[in-house]
């Protein structure tokens, strides 16, 4: 027997106990008369000591040869603390040690293993293992298996089955590139790892499954943005014989019920948002609602004078920022520097400062009265002390710069706490998005996503307007899961893969199985998958999605501590039948 307690176990109540502990040489103090080691497992640290008095010279010797790291198990009895910790659940007591066994020594680590570390992040993700018995990472992967399990509850009690499907499939169009697998026994042939289980989940409906959710690791080759994983987990969802409405209310259900669970915090009705509302009042589809520096339009009340910026633009939109009317020079300056930054590529700012005392001081004085300023205040809804800044050009661009510079404002105004939780959902999704460069559209959801009621025959005349039965729903500013209702018909499903471009060739070799499954059928049906890993960020109140993964990719898609992806040996390409067409 290893131990008879964890190391994070032990209490006064234990005082007088003989116990058997195992873990981790955590520190080794060394006063000469008396030595105390910190023993540390997943559960907690307990002290051990070992004294002149007490403990035989050979043992304190011993005591003194453990280096940091060191697995030992140790028998002793538990003892009252003379001086208590009470910082930490076991500082009451301490342990007597009598005997202790070496199981395994350790090199010294190439960073201390403490909540604050001295390691980097690529030495941490070197030795991620090491990175792992670290407070902050073990906790939250602790956190992720809580989440997770809860997701599990939820589910399982509303009837939903989990059914796994397969990773070596074919192409699902989720818009990314796919990674792909050569096969051996089938010369010339790839899988392709799925982007998501998305025709899988389609066809268990078709299978009479009803109700299906997976937690699943999803693949898909980006070009990677800052905190993305080129494999990442989704709780992957589906249900048969819904409308939007049932899945809204099933999926707010799940999202209430870990909020209330992980976080203790109950909220009511989510309110819900149009696309274009969302991107008319917040620039943006996945709007932070925690604070509002809402958009206020000011074309109407800006394009009636002599400023030819504003009046050659398509839109004129402003946010109110709390407090900014005391900004100094300095910092407009920076301000208006900022939103010229390449990354958010707006070509200059107005701004108006709305002073205490009810005046109004703009760098566009020239041009508009304090009347007209006045009404800008109204509309952007600014108070007396506030700062109004104003962006125009295209109206897309415009707002989405709108929309950098108000989360940028936001941050910096400390209004995105992360202990508010602010879901919402996003609706009516346009069906189609049209792609700036080829000048082709493609399904902004993914081609399974069903048209609005009466909107199918909007395809052939404007397909731009067509709106989804496609919903988000959005955390704290971030896309925490996405669906639809999937169009179940064979019909519409070839005409959507028309209008995106595939000839009825193409459609049938992707993805005649799936349109052959409809002929067979199909129950109406639609689902919804969340971002595992983003969702257990957000809750757990942290930003980034490494945090939360225990062997994650670094930004070049590379795991450090395997190594991968590397090459392969010649014998393996051979047996493969692949030849490399690379520079060596
Ligand atoms: N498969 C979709 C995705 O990965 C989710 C869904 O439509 O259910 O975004």
């Amino acid at each position: 027997m290893y131990r008879s307690h964890t190391c994070g176990e032990l209490r006064e109540s234990d005082i007088n106990t003989k116990v058997t502990l195992s873990g981790w040489v955590q520190k080794t103090r060394d006063k000469g008369f008396v030595v105390w080691v910190d023993l540390r497992d997943r559960y907690g640290i307990t002290q051990l000591v070992f004294d002149e008095d007490r403990t035989s010279s050979k043992l304190l010797e011993q005591a003194r040869s453990l280096g940091r790291e060191y697995v030992v198990q140790v028998t002793g009895e538990v003892i009252e603390r003379t001086s208590k910790n009470p910082n930490i659940p076991t500082g009451g007591i301490e342990v007597l040690v009598e005997e202790v066994i070496l199981l395994n020594k350790s090199k010294t680590p190439p960073f201390t293993i403490e909540n604050e570390t001295d390691g980097g992040e690529d030495l941490r993700m070197k030795y991620r293992y090491l990175d792992i018995r670290r407070n902050p990472v073990k906790n939250n992967l602790i956190f992720r298996s809580k989440v997770s399990m809860e997701v599990r509850k939820y589910l399982s009690d509303h009837s939903f089955v989990e059914v796994e499907t397969p990773y070596l499939i074919k192409s699902t169009p989720e818009g990314a590139r796919d990674f792909v697998v050569p096969s051996r026994m089938n010369e010339g042939q790839f899988y392709a790892l799925p982007q998501s289980p998305q025709t899988f989940k389609q066809l268990l409906m078709v299978g009479g499954m009803d109700k299906y959710f997976q937690i699943v690791k999803c693949f898909r080759d980006e070009d990677l943005r800052a905190d993305r994983q080129p494999e990442f987990t989704q709780i992957d969802c589906e249900m048969a014989f819904v409308e939007q409405e049932d899945i809204l209310d099933t999926f707010e259900g799940l999202t209430k019920h870990l909020l209330k669970e992980i976080k203790g915090v109950e909220i009511s009705a989510f309110p819900r948002i149009t696309y274009d509302d969302a991107m008319r009042i917040y620039g943006n589809d996945k709007p932070d609602i925690r604070f509002g520096m809402e958009f206020g339009e000011l074309n109407a009340v800006t394009q009636h004078k002599d400023f030819g910026v504003f009046n050659s633009a398509e839109l004129v939109v402003g946010i109110a920022v709390p407090g900014g009317a005391s900004y100094t020079r300095k910092e407009l300056d920076a301000l208006v520097n900022w939103v010229k930054r390449p990354q958010v590529g707006a070509k200059g700012m107005v701004y108006v400062k709305y002073n205490e005392d009810g005046s109004f001081k703009s760098t566009v004085d020239k041009f508009y009265d304090q009347e007209d300023l006045a009404k800008w205040a109204e509309i952007t809804e600014a108070k007396p002390g506030d700062l109004i800044c104003v962006l125009s050009g295209d109206a897309n661009k415009t707002r989405t710069q709108l929309s950098a510079l108000r989360m940028e404002l936001a941050e910096r105004l400390g209004l995105r706490n992360p202990n508010e939780f602010a879901p919402l959902w996003v609706i009516d999704f346009p069906l189609l998005e049209l792609d700036e460069e080829t000048g082709n559209y493609h399904a902004m959801h993914h081609p399974f996503t069903s048209p609005k009621p009466g909107q199918l025959e909007l395809l052939e005349t404007d397909p731009g307007a067509v709106r989804a039965n496609a919903y988000d729903l959005v955390l704290n500013g971030n896309e925490i899961g996405g669906g639809s209702i999937r169009i179940h018909d064979r019909e519409v499903q070839s005409t959507m893969f028309k209008h995106l471009g595939f000839t009825p060739e193409e459609a049938q070799a992707q993805f005649g199985f799936l349109m052959d499954a409809f002929q067979y059928g199909a129950p109406p049906h639609g689902g919804i998958a969340f971002g595992l890993d983003r969702l257990v960020s957000i809750l757990g109140g942290q930003e980034t999605i490494r945090d939360f993964i225990a062997f994650p990719k670094n930004n070049s898609g590379r795991d450090v501590m395997i190594d991968a992806p590397a090459a392969i040996d010649q014998e393996q390409l051979n047996e493969l039948k692949l030849k490399l067409d690379i520079e060596a």
